[in-house]
């Protein structure tokens, strides 16, 4: 699912669960009407499709909240810079389980020195000309959970 269409059916099922909500209170009041004027059959159908109708709607919002916060987070990615000291050379690439800042990587691939990571953040696709975030690295854990769900 692209971000568009992603967008565009959390609307719907928001706009969906609303009016759920608001023809179910309508339910409950024409029956709570009915009822005053002595129909108390009406009531009892009516506040058990009101209470249907109201469960319905809140548990839809609740799980649309939860993807909505989802969603995000899928659209950021832990990213690492190697980085040669000697001759400048940068690569950004995906983090990986086990990196973290100064880590030896090898060799460069432009000078044959030592390449090492030279700093680990969390992209934000909204911001791009900021500088980046530093993550800190003493949580590998939290970030390698970000990066399975990516
Ligand atoms: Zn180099």
């Amino acid at each position: 699912m692209d971000r568009e269409r992603g967008r565009t059916y959390f609307y719907i099922v928001a706009l969906f669960s609303m009016g759920i909500l608001i023809y179910s209170f309508y339910i409950l009041y024409n029956s709570l009407t009915s009822y005053q004027e002595g129909q108390t059959e009406n009531l009892y159908i009516g506040i058990v499709v009101a209470i249907i109708g109201i469960g319905l709607a809140f548990s839809s919002l609740t799980t649309l909240r939860k993807r909505a916060i989802m969603l995000k987070e899928m659209e950021k990615k832990v990213l690492a810079v190697e980085f040669c000291d000697k001759c400048s050379f940068k690569k950004v690439r995906l983090f990986e389980k086990g990196d973290y800042v100064n880590k030896k990587i090898g060799k460069c691939t432009q000078c044959n020195s030592e390449l090492s990571i030279n700093a680990i953040y969390l992209e934000d696709k909204k911001e791009p000309d900021k500088s980046p975030q530093r993550v800190s690295t003493s949580q590998p854990s939290s970030l390698t959970i970000t990066v399975c769900s990516a």
